[in-house]
């Protein structure tokens, strides 16, 4: 069975105190998390060791770095490399989040070196996909998606795919306010698992944890994650609040 996921995107918000905060408070509300459930908390570089040592507290919650360069060492200023996140416990890499592909111009290609940083630093991938508000406009949004997924991913093996997880976040619905449907992401979400099934095995397809992300809040979850392929969320403002965040959390714990 796939696992059910909620990560927390913390962008770059929050002081090291706010952040220390904010932890706590998830820790104090946080359900009891089955195996099939896990949570993923995301903060800013500088959090990172700060929030793994706070997390050592909790079972199957999980840190995860926002973003790794696509080189594994070097002549970098200002970056970070993907061994050096493993050094800091981190578990999971989100790579291709729509903030990146605009404001740092990742392109696919880039992105796939990055893939490979970090799956062979022993670390897992969000890998982030999703279509400007022209693409769906134009009704070209699977194309769309599927070309991002197979520039980005599909150089790996089925035995890497393992350690992919994919977050379909349609660029109109990220900070608007304005979520898909239920119906729009159950569409792209269903799309997305043909392709990697047609690429790979129909069992590693089915095995794949796809998130949904765009304004996902306590109000819409439990009807997102009602969908039979939407397998959690990617939340970015939402995860800044713990009550947001924990009820975010408490829909797909009963999802
Ligand atoms: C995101 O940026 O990944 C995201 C989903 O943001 P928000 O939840 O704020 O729309």
């Amino acid at each position: 069975m796939r696992k059910k996921i909620v990560a927390g995107n913390w962008k770059m918000n929050l002081d090291l105190n706010e952040g220390a905060e904010l932890v706590n408070e998830i820790f104090k509300g946080l359900p009891e998390l089955s195996e099939s459930r896990m949570v993923l908390i995301a903060p800013p570089y500088l959090h990172l060791t700060q929030t793994a040592a706070q997390l050592t507290a909790m079972d199957n919650v999980y840190l995860g770095a926002q973003n790794c360069h696509h080189e594994a060492s070097g002549a970098y200023t200002g970056e970070v490399a993907a061994s050096m996140l493993k050094s800091a416990e981190v578990a999971y890499v989100i790579i291709g989040h729509s903030e990146r592909r605009e404001y740092f111009k990742e392109d696919n290609a880039m992105l796939a070196k990055k893939v490979n940083q970090a799956l062979s630093n022993d670390m897992q991938v969000i890998f982030c996909c999703g279509e400007p508000l022209e693409i769906r406009d134009a009704g070209t949004q699977n194309s769309y998606v599927e070309k991002q997924i197979k520039e980005g991913i599909f150089h790996l093996g089925e035995s890497q795919l393992k350690n992919v997880v994919i977050a379909y976040e349609p660029i109109w619905a990220i900070g608007t306010g304005r979520t898909a449907t239920s119906a729009q992401a159950q569409d792209m979400h269903a799309h997305i698992r043909s392709v990697i099934a047609a690429k790979y095995e129909q069992d590693a397809a089915n095995k794949m944890s796809i998130l949904y992300g765009g304004s996902c809040k306590p109000s819409n979850a439990a009807e997102l994650f009602e969908c039979a392929d939407v397998d959690g969320g990617l939340i970015g403002g939402a995860a800044l609040k713990a009550a947001d965040f924990l009820g975010i959390i408490e829909a797909m714990v009963n999802a």
